[in-house]
């Protein structure tokens, strides 16, 4: 009696042990629910429920007396029992692995992650300094090269002055590419989503490769469909650009007849853009390298087309963001035409509102006469473009003081009233944000117009400089045009002459 209760206890306990692995292995279950091995559990699980129904029958047999069933049911839960435990603990190994390997790929796949962020920063920085680097010497060349070319000079002077310009500035154009094409590698480009009219983009695209087509002949078109939108919303520089490369290659490779541009609406916000030349067109099995970049179709040393083989690679990078395509069907001898999509917003009329004016009105400047009196502080270190700056200023017929910080700025304005200060960005010491933050600070009587004038002319240079407070930003290499236009931008009409005004 004494042993059928004893045994009977520790069935009982047997089964509430058998009871809390059910409820337990739910939490495996779920732990498991996106691994294989979840089906595994689930029948360990079912398994355990069909054991705990054994232990009451072996319960239910012992207080019936029922021995002769008894012994097999109580052989065959020993069995079973073993069995099961193997399964577990294989089941567990597995299921450790399994874990295991997801946590890995899971790791991995962050430290590419990271590894790629890390790489992306490196080279960022990287091209933000040489481009840096690059446009503070091409400040010195094409700056007092436009300087030279005001003075009188023989015809053969003249001529080597002309070409160092172009040089200068063709240089500076493939400085631009490499940058651009890095920036959207890097992921560093990102588009400027704005309302604009797209007759006026194609306008200026063409405008601005008319000379070159003139001075060869070529006629040029654009033939715009009346179902395209005439406003939309995106980034007019953009598209512009992919317009710019494609319209210049057209001109470049082609000797005569006609170059025309022609967009059409494919709905669902699509719009198709065509660039068709009557040039030498290009060999089919040259074609699917096209859009890589450096890729050129004569590449030997003895080509005649100028070009690095970028244009083509960042309008495919450039069409891309635009959520488009680009490709090209030509035969040698017949002509070109390169196609390319968009994906861009209507936009209405009224959202293309005027820039915003950023003109300031300053009481000093309007007291001042005709014409006024500006006091002008150059902040600069690099002793060239200090050069190069003075002689522009002078020019356009303002004297200008030089400091070479921004420690040395924080000095002058507290012994002169200046109404402009032109700041470089890095300089030694303290530089020039540093400078403007410092001085937006201070407690002056009038508080000066900071314009940047620097060599950092990365994505977000621009809005650090504003950031920090400063009023415009102007990019090396420095033109007069741009250094006065700039200065115009700040005066009050009032303030000058009527051939600025329409200038
Ligand atoms: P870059 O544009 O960087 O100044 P590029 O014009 O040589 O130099 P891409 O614009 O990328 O470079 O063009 C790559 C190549 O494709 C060209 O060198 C030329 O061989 C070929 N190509 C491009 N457009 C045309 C075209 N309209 N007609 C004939 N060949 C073309
Ligand atoms: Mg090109």
């Amino acid at each position: 009696m004494v042993g059928v209760a004893l045994t009977s206890l520790l069935i009982l306990g047997g089964g509430g042990v058998l009871f809390l692995s059910i409820l337990e292995t739910r939490h495996v279950v779920k732990l498991v629910a996106k691994q294989p091995s979840r089906q595994t559990w689930q029948v360990l699980r079912w398994l355990m429920i069909f054991f705990l129904c054994g232990y009451l029958g072996v319960l239910g047999l012992l207080l019936l007396g029922h021995q002769a069933l008894l012994l097999p049911l109580t052989g065959a839960i020993f069995f079973f029992g073993a069995l099961f435990v193997y399964l577990v603990v294989k089941s567990s190994l597995t299921t450790m692995r399994q874990l295991l390997a997801a946590r890995l790929d899971a790791l991995e796949l962050q430290q590419a992650k990271e590894t790629a962020e890390a790489i992306a920063q490196v080279k960022s920085d990287f091209l933000a300094m040489v481009s840096h680097e690059i446009r503070t010497p091409m400040n010195g060349v094409i700056g007092m090269t436009s300087l030279l070319r005001r003075t009188s000079l023989t015809d053969e002077q003249r001529d080597c002055v002309e070409t160092i310009r172009l040089s200068g500035d063709s240089l500076l154009t493939i400085i631009n590419d490499i940058l651009d094409f890095s920036k959207v590698e890097s992921g560093k480009l990102d588009l400027e989503i704005q309302p604009f009219s797209l007759p006026l983009c194609v306008a200026e695209a063409i405008d601005l490769v008319t000379a070159k087509a003139q001075a060869k002949g070529l006629t040029l078109t654009a033939d715009i469909a009346a179902a395209v939108p005439p406003h939309l919303q995106g980034d007019i520089t953009r598209l512009r650009q992919v317009l710019v490369n494609l319209l210049s290659n057209a001109i470049k490779f082609t000797e005569q007849g006609e170059i025309a541009v022609e967009v059409q609406s494919q709905g669902c916000n699509q719009l198709l853009f065509k660039v068709k030349d009557s040039g030498i067109g290009i060999p089919r099995d040259q074609q699917a390298c096209l859009f890589e970049p450096f890729f050129q179709v004569d590449s030997s040393s003895t080509r005649k087309f100028e070009g690095t083989g970028l244009g083509l690679a960042i309008c495919k990078q450039l069409v891309n963001l635009m959520a488009g395509q680009i490709w090209v069907e030509s035969a040698v001898g017949q002509g070109t035409t390169v196609f390319f999509t968009i994906t861009a917003q209507p936009a209405i009329a009224a959202d293309l509102a005027a820039e915003p004016t950023k003109l300031i009105t300053q009481p000093w400047l309007q007291a001042n006469g005709d014409r006024p009196l500006i006091k002008i502080l150059l902040a600069e270190d690099s002793v060239v473009n200090q050069k190069v700056a003075v002689r522009v200023f002078e020019q356009m017929g303002y004297g200008i003081d030089t400091v070479a910080n921004g420690l040395e700025v924080l000095a002058a304005i507290q012994q002169q009233v200046y109404d402009f200060i032109f700041m470089d960005v890095r300089m030694p010491e303290m530089d020039g944000i540093e400078a403007t933050q410092r001085l937006r600070q201070m407690p002056l009587a009038r508080s000066p117009i900071v314009i940047a004038m620097t060599a950092s002319a990365m994505q977000g240079d621009r809005e650090k400089c504003l950031a920090a407070g400063m009023n415009d930003y102007i990019a090396k290499p420095i033109r007069l045009e741009t250094v006065q236009a700039t200065i115009n931008r700040w005066l009050p009409p009032s303030s000058l002459s009527s051939s600025e005004q329409t200038a």
